[in-house]
């Protein structure tokens, strides 16, 4: 059978913009790589979760590997907890954290410290609060992963925790069990609430309540915050939780559903996590060190290797995400240049397209417009192996809209690829 390898741009979808003469960034982006890959192809429009749904990365990878979000969530927090390598049980909470700039009444000025923090930083501060903050009836570990990114693990002494608990990161709320972002969120670090009568949802709401309040405390009096006023920088004083989770997911390992050994390359413990959970091979990459040439030759180059070792390789690559959320149209089209020179133009070069079959696509819109996710449908390209291609010569919302795949759930990508792979 042939190998498969399947490339994810986070967020990388969008909607036309003003900045750029009408186009969306990916419509706008010089990419002649990708280019060529949608001519050979087969294209199409994903709703990665659904009509309606704006994912969270979480949800949106695990169903654009065909597991039915809704079904198979258990909060994220737990998916990053694995990701970034923590022990972890079914009955212990697990949170995805944010370190944050606060003022004295709560008030987020930004909820991501302006995202200046550097991993070393937030690992001196996440060092600080597991020594010297104390639950009541609990222990927990707290971990930085990437710049001001975290996950906190809470166990109960004398009983479980019930993640049915609402978020105190006001940026996002629960939707049938999924994270979701708010369009417009609150001002203020909310207080964490129990959503149904237990004692485990209300114990777990007291204990990050309590979590929230004494790390506070830690984060306002710790150097590295005094230093970074003195240079001008929000200081990280405080931690937003969101996306509880109480018990592992339970995947059928991606093997067995499809009889494909993959191996999946991803840098943000959320995506590790998954792969973990679906029984994939995580290949160690470092995160994003600032060369895109260096850091996606990189990629390209172990992708490849991988493809060697495994029947399949995904690689979640971010870069047009972070842009999204600012805003910044123009940024956005760069990092899908660099993308597409530093990665593609690699993997496009030394790709036997006979014997390998390449998805392109992307596990959600992040418009610049709107600077959150959302629910527009994304493109996506099929090429390599027996793929007849369509008429359609670019990648992108509007091109693809015309591509012979029509318009396809998330949950039935790997399938349409399956056929593509062992077709004759
Ligand atoms: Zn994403
Ligand atoms: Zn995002």
């Amino acid at each position: 059978m042939r190998k498969l390898l399947y490339v994810v741009l986070d967020g990388a979808g969008d909607r036309p913009h003003p900045q750029l003469g009408g186009k969306t960034p990916l419509q706008y982006a010089h990419k002649p790589n990708m280019d060529r890959l949608a001519k050979k192809g087969v294209t199409g429009l994903v709703y990665v979760v659904g009509e309606g749904i704006a994912p969270e990365s979480d949800a949106a990878v695990l169903s654009i590997l065909g597991y039915d979000p809704f079904a198979h969530h258990t909060g994220r927090g737990v998916l990053e907890a694995m990701g970034a390598g923590i022990d972890f049980e079914d009955g212990w909470l697990a949170l995805r954290c944010n370190f944050a700039t606060v003022d004295r009444d709560l008030t987020i000025v930004d909820r991501r410290c302006g995202r200046t923090l550097t991993t070393s930083e937030a690992a001196e501060l996440a060092k600080a609060i597991n020594e010297e903050v104390r639950l009541e009836g609990a222990t927990f570990t707290f971990k930085n992963t990437i710049g001001h990114r975290g996950v906190l693990v809470i166990k109960r002494l004398d009983g479980p925790l019930s993640s049915n608990i609402t978020n105190t990161d006001p940026a996002y709320e629960k939707v049938g069990g999924l994270g979701v972002a708010r369009a417009k969120s609150e001002a203020k670090v909310s207080m964490c609430r129990p959503l149904d009568d237990s004692p485990e949802a209300a114990m777990a709401a007291k204990l990050v309540n309590e979590f929230t309040t004494k790390a506070i405390e830690v984060l306002e009096r710790h150097p590295i915050n005094s230093e970074r006023r003195r240079r001008g920088l929000l200081p990280a004083n405080a931690i937003l939780c969101r996306d509880a989770g109480h018990e592992r997911p339970r995947l059928k390992p991606l093997s067995e559903l499809y009889g494909l050994r993959m191996a999946c390359l991803a840098e943000m413990p959320v995506e590790r996590g998954i792969a973990i959970a679906a029984g994939m091979e995580v290949i160690p990459i470092p995160p994003m060190l600032g060369s895109v040439e260096v850091d996606y030759r990189l990629r390209a180059e172990s992708s490849l290797e991988a493809l060697y070792k495994y029947d399949g390789v995904y690689v979640h690559l971010k870069g047009p995400d972070e842009p999204g959320h600012d805003g910044d149209p123009l940024r956005k089209a760069k990092s899908i240049e660099d993308i597409d020179k530093h990665f593609f133009e690699v993997v496009v070069e030394d790709l036997d397209l006979d014997n390998v079959v390449i998805i392109v696509t992307s596990d959600h819109a992040t418009p610049c417009t709107l600077k959150v996710h959302s629910d527009d449908p994304v493109p996506i390209l099929i090429a390599g192996g027996g793929v007849e291609p369509d008429d359609v010569d670019r990648f992108d919302e509007e091109s693809c809209k015309r591509g012979v795949l029509g318009v396809v759930k998330g949950t039935e990508i790997m399938s349409i690829a399956i056929g593509y792979l062992k077709s004759a």
